[in-house]
């Protein structure tokens, strides 16, 4: 008899931008980039790829450097100069899941929102979307080009202007606590939630901006723990691995 619920093996998604934190690069506590940790966010990529779904990658640079950490005790360096040192951080992570990726057989572009012609392409909207038609995994750098603004958002506008059916961000907790699950042990983990409740109850983990962007379109939001093997299939696949951020949710 024919099992019922999401089908096993294709994703119900045509288009899916998968946001992946700066911590997928690095081991837990540590900073840099840490080839196995890649190799493993590179494994699962594929897999989730053969789903079926074409797939855009927002890289995150957080295990390098964010522009905010020098906005305290120094005023050597403007904020603005420090953003762009962690727009830079992104490239350095797509670089190397580029070459994970590729040494597992995909077939890769990366593009980045800062010029940088001698390493990658420059993100134009319209290629991106004809690498993806091709099948290509394509990884988006440089976050949106400007600073003050995080990879978050950089990936709701990203998923809005390729036509992605979700926004997949993948990050180092389950999803959505009703507090830092890393210092209240009572903390609760939603399984769903309005966009209206994320941003009312002040909720961290996405930030405000990268929500409201895609509140405003109606597109849903799954946060969720790339840690746990096979959990970014299974978020491609359909399945409910983490929370769940929509308009009908909560
Ligand atoms: N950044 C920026 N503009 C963008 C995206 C990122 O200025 O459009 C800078 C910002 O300083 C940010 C850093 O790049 O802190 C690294 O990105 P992020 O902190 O979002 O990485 P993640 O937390 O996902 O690892």
């Amino acid at each position: 008899m024919a099992e019922e619920g999401p089908s096993e093996d294709r994703s119900p998604y045509q288009r899916v931008v998968l946001k992946i934190s700066g911590e997928g690069f690095s081991h837990a506590g540590e900073r840099g980039i840490a080839m196995d940790a890649v190799l493993h966010m590179a494994r699962q990529t594929m897999r989730a790829a053969q789903l079926g779904p074409q797939i855009a990658i927002v890289l995150g640079g957080g295990n390098i450097l964010r522009g905010a950490q020098f906005t305290v005790g120094t005023t050597a360096i403007h904020e603005a100069t420090a953003h762009y040192m962690g727009m830079l951080a992104t490239v350095m992570n797509g670089l190397a899941l580029q070459d994970a990726l590729e040494s597992l057989g995909a077939d890769t572009r990366l593009l980045t929102a800062v010029r940088m012609e001698g390493v990658a392409e420059p993100y134009i909207r319209r290629r991106a979307r004809r690498h993806l038609e091709k099948g290509r995994i394509v990884l988006l750098a440089g976050g949106t080009g400007s600073p003050f603004v995080t990879t978050d958002t950089a990936a709701a506008q990203r998923a809005l202007e390729l036509g992605a059916d979700i926004l997949l961000k993948a990050t180092r907790v389950d999803g959505v606590y009703s507090d830092d699950p890393e210092k209240n042990p009572h903390a609760v983990l939603y399984s769903q939630l309005g966009y209206e409740d994320f941003r009312r109850r002040n909720l961290r983990v996405m930030d405000h901006e990268a929500i409201t962007k895609c509140a405003q379109y109606n597109l849903p939001v799954m946060v969720f723990n790339f840690k746990k093997e096979g959990n970014i299939e299974r978020a491609v696949r359909g399945e409910r691995v983490g929370t769940l951020i929509s308009r009908n949710a909560g």
